[in-house]
């Protein structure tokens, strides 16, 4: 989960036809928020991704759901509200369900900064305040088979990617591999892994993390300034990493 920043509300989507809808909704039940201009809103400031497990859900737009924030049953009037709707996984949703935000509230990342309230421990997301466990809690966020080997999965990938660009660094300053072939692959394939944990790419908080706290980064990254070979970009995908990385549980 990371922080999102909402966009205006689409055009489409004016008082009058809220309001219309909205008592539609109040006397019929109906799902009236299924429509293309409000998912594709949705799915603009979340990278195409689930707002809460930042898995990917644009494929044919088939699991997104719009997400009612203060749940559409016990808040009505909010059913069509621009600030009230976010883009979710039909996992996450489900698992959701109806728990009420308003009574016992949890991080909604278009207004809260989950790092902010939340720390990562071997692939395992915790709370490091009420509103964080909560959150972990009612969305389980540390869902087995869907999420926490996920994690793993993803971790495991950037340690051996980060140690891979470890050796062939070593190869080149050696002397084995002292080309200007070699030196672009390094540099590309760090830049290449560090833009795993931008926010535009799935479970970016945990590519984000793992890539910050893993030793092998910063040997990689302290070889690669010796050689001067750290350059701007690098600097500024450090600072965003750092955007999006939980803190570690100590
Ligand atoms: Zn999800």
């Amino acid at each position: 989960m990371i922080k999102l920043n909402r966009t205006p509300k689409p055009a489409e989507l004016t008082s009058e036809l809220q309001d219309t809808l909205t008592a539609e909704f109040k006397l019929t039940g109906k799902s009236v928020w299924n429509f293309d201009f409000i998912k594709k809103g949705l799915l603009g400031f979340s990278n195409d991704k689930c707002c809460y497990c930042e898995a990917n859900i644009n494929e044919e737009s088939k699991y997104l759901e719009v997400e009612h924030f203060h749940h559409k049953d016990e808040y009505k009037d909010e059913v069509l509200e621009w600030d009230n709707l976010l883009p979710s996984c039909k996992k996450c949703n489900g698992t959701k369900n109806n728990h009420d935000t308003k009574l016992e509230p949890i991080i909604d990342p278009s207004k809260i900064d989950p790092k902010n309230h939340l720390k990562y421990w071997r692939y395992r997301i915790k709370g490091s305040d009420d509103i964080g466990k909560l959150t972990v809690s009612v969305l389980n966020l540390n869902e087995q088979d869907r999420l926490v080997k996920k994690r793993f999965e993803i971790g495991n990938a950037i340690q051996e990617k980060l140690e891979q660009l470890n050796e062939l660094t070593d190869d080149y300053i050696n002397g084995i591999q002292k080309n200007t072939r070699r030196k672009n692959r390094i540099v590309n394939g760090t830049k290449g892994l560090m833009k795993e944990g931008l926010p535009s790419a799935i479970y970016s908080a945990t590519s984000a993390t793992v890539i910050l706290t893993d030793l092998e980064y910063d040997k990689l990254k302290n070889k690669l300034i010796s050689l001067n070979l750290w350059d701007m970009e690098l600097i500024q995908l450090e600072i965003d990493l750092n955007k999006t990385a939980f803190k570690l549980e100590k």
